[in-house]
């Protein structure tokens, strides 16, 4: 065969190796992303209650202000009401007092009610505390399983680089540069297999002509219909083709 298609095709497969490592490394961190997601939706969901408990202890002093509010005016009934001199002036003066034991009633009320959600949301924040926690805890034993995984991965992808820069460095800049255009849109299929006569970038029958090239492999021989790079597998006879 041809050294240069020879080249072109190592050069090829090479290149699909490196791009098989981006969902390796995606797959290795896919966990620890996962787990940090969690972590973090924690955290906000914490500092949303923080914040509700922030309001309902802002209402609940509220409610407490306006119960001595309430309790001074009651008191001050109390004296007026001995120094009433009409049946009116009492009258109205029950009236204010019914009144004002009502709201005393109903501020007791959303005082024990606002506690209530308070307790009940701190109970909440300290049960997802200690489960972020726990998250950081899993996340270090992850972190350090993905980082034996990652480092694994970078060995390989070293050496494969390697082995891309041996050959790159042997090839000439012309075929080099009619590679890059091809892998530009074809990808991983810059250079494809033909079988039973058709280009498996394509899938297109090629003619009688340019199949016996292939077969040759005496130059480059790109697919008529997409241009893609073309070469016969070693075991294609095996196959039957
Ligand atoms: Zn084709």
């Amino acid at each position: 065969m041809n050294k240069h298609l020879e080249q072109l095709i190592e050069l090829s497969q090479i290149d699909k190796e490196i791009d098989a490592f981006e969902p390796q490394i995606e797959e290795a961190n896919l966990q620890y992303d996962a787990l940090t997601a969690t972590k973090n939706g924690i955290i906000n969901e914490i500092s949303a209650l923080k914040q509700e408990i922030k309001d309902e202890q802002l209402k609940k002093q509220k409610n407490e202000l306006h119960l001595a509010e309430l309790s001074a005016k009651l008191e001050e009934n109390g004296k007026k009401s001995a120094e009433v001199k009409t049946e009116r002036e009492m009258k109205s003066l029950q009236l204010e007092e019914e009144i004002a034991k009502e709201q005393v009633a109903f501020a007791n009320e959303e005082i024990e009610r606002l506690e209530k959600l308070i307790d009940h949301k701190q109970g909440k924040i300290d049960e997802l505390e200690a489960k972020a926690v726990e998250i950081e805890g899993n996340l270090v034993t992850v972190k350090a399983d993905v980082d034996v995984k990652l480092a694994q991965i970078d060995e390989e992808r070293k050496e494969v680089f390697a082995r891309k820069q041996t050959l790159v460095s042997s090839m000439n800049q012309k075929g080099l540069s009619f590679y890059q255009k091809i892998r530009r849109w074809a990808k991983n299929t810059t250079a494809v297999p033909v079988r039973n006569q058709a280009c498996m970038g394509c899938f297109m029958a090629v003619s009688d002509k340019i199949y016996a090239d292939v077969i040759k492999g005496e130059e480059i021989t790109t697919c008529p219909h997409c241009g893609r790079i073309l070469y016969l597998e070693p075991t294609s006879d095996a196959l039957g083709a």
